[in-house]
């Protein structure tokens, strides 16, 4: 049987070669693509963690650094415009003694107060409401909420307490004609603060008053001020809108990087699926073609090369033996009187006894460039390159004794014997390449003519 020991053309090395270089790279990538996606998901997630953190400090400074900034800037503003006002009042307290004089006298009158709104209003324009306070007691008053601030000991403090927030106020102390104090209360108008307010509103924040206490109690306030004329504090605070908005700031950005890294996973699945598929897929096609690679250059029986393969390499090494001046030689060899084998005990034994004389020729050609094949029935080939005609008959001879020597039962002979045909061209006995084939051929039939079980050489033919 054709074995391993055999020669074997360079094609089909190669092909083993590939074969199993292609399974050393499907292997090493199922290694490496084991690692390699949590590996980089991991990595990725990692960097997007790590910038998005970044940038959401940056985010969060600035939004306190701008805070801050706007706070300072509304403080300076808001006491400038209370500064204004107090001068404002204390004009207003200066040149309008009759209108505390027509306090004394208005008492309840609805229509008396009407009149004084409107006096009022013209000097305080731009301010929502106001309201007189008596600082002792309570004899004059007006049918509004106002009366019921009398018995309070700090109207700012009450009016701070009931808006937080909302509004400024203005106490201006008056003196009736009679003597008696008053305490003026403008009450700073929604209007212009919450103009001014609004100006302080950046990036989704907003400018509120509060007492001290309650600026020291508010924990979600992104900056406080203190406003030194009145004591209270211009606290900046981030609105409803903002909350969500940070909320969905950070939202985009973890979903985002999960998204990236979620995508990059699959890629690297994708490529990885993909890879594996197209290593298989070359596997088996490397595969396929050694098979078919296999099937057309063997013999089914023997495992030694078939005719078509021997022709093909008798041509590559004879036109090697021309280029390099090499010797090269055949043998054929034949089984002796074989058929009686087929006809005496069947074709099974025939087989059988194909298949070991195959075994011991296969084993007599071991070099790289050397080849033993079937050329069909009971007819085998070896080639060889580098040999002088000494050595091919050398060669033939311990072939047929090695095939003598296993004492194959014969229905007619002793044993099973073969007859060998040798031709070699070399520089001791040259003759054409071509005429190789056709000399061994010669040599054997003269073999079987001369009795057969022996080794004949071309040039004894000759001779
Ligand atoms: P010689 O010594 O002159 O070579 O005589 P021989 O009988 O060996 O040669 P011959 O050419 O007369 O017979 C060859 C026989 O080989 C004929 C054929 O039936 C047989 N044969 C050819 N191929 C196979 C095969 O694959 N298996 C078997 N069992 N027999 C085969
Ligand atoms: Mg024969
Ligand atoms: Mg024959």
């Amino acid at each position: 049987m054709q074995t391993e020991s055999s020669s074997a053309p360079g094609s089909e090395q190669s092909a083993r070669r590939h074969a199993s270089s292609a399974e050393e790279r499907v292997k090493h990538q199922q290694r490496r693509g084991l690692w390699s996606i949590p590996l980089a998901g991991a990595g990725l997630a990692l960097v997007f963690l790590v910038l998005g953190w970044q940038d959401w400090q940056a985010y969060r400074d600035s939004r306190a650094a701008l805070a801050t900034s706007s706070a300072w800037h509304g403080a300076d503003m808001l006491e400038l415009e209370l500064q204004r006002l107090q001068r404002q009042g204390a004009l207003f307290s200066r040149s309008m003694p009759a209108l505390a004089d027509h306090l004394q006298r208005i008492g309840d009158r609805q229509e008396e107060q009407v009149q004084m709104d409107a006096l009022l209003s013209q000097w305080f324009m731009n301010y929502e409401s106001y309201a007189f306070f008596p600082v002792a007691d309570c004899d004059i008053h007006f049918p509004s909420a106002w009366a019921s601030y009398c018995a309070e000991d700090s109207y700012a403090s009450h009016v701070l307490t009931d808006h937080p927030g909302e509004s400024l106020s203005l106490l201006v102390p008056l003196r009736d004609s009679g003597g008696d104090e008053f305490m003026l209360w403008v009450r700073l108008g929604f209007a212009p603060f919450t103009e001014l307010l609004e100006t302080l509103s950046l990036d989704g924040q907003r400018g509120v008053l509060l007492s001290p206490e309650e600026a020291a109690r508010r924990t979600d306030l992104l900056a406080r001020v203190a406003i030194p004329s009145t004591g209270w504090v211009l606290g900046v605070q981030p609105d409803a809108g903002a909350w969500w908005q940070q909320r969905m700031y950070i939202a985009k950005r973890v979903g985002g990087a999960v998204l990236l890294v979620l995508l990059g996973v699959l890629l690297l699945v994708f490529l990885r699926v993909r890879g594996l598929r197209e290593a298989q897929r070359r596997r088996e096609l490397e595969s396929t073609h050694a098979q078919l690679y296999e099937q057309a250059t063997h013999d089914a029986l023997t495992g030694l090369f078939n005719r078509y393969a021997f022709n093909e390499h008798f041509q590559r090494l004879t036109r090697q033996s021309q280029r390099l001046q090499q010797p090269m030689a055949v043998l054929l060899i034949d089984i002796d009187h074989f058929k009686q084998v087929n006809d005496q005990w069947g074709h099974e034994a025939g087989d059988g006894l194909l298949r070991k004389v195959a075994e011991v020729i296969g084993e007599r050609a071991r070099r790289p460039l050397d080849m033993a094949a079937r050329l069909g029935g009971e007819e085998f080939a070896v080639l060889l390159e580098g040999v002088t005609s000494a050595d091919a008959w050398a060669l033939g001879e311990l072939l047929r004794l090695h095939v003598a020597d296993l004492r194959l039962p014969h229905p007619t002979r002793s044993f099973v014997s073969v007859s060998v045909g040798v031709s070699c061209s070399g520089p001791d006995h040259f003759i054409p390449l071509k005429d190789l084939l056709e000399r061994a051929d010669r040599a054997l039939y003269a073999a079987k003519g001369g009795g057969r079980n022996r080794v004949i050489g071309d040039w004894e033919v000759d001779a």
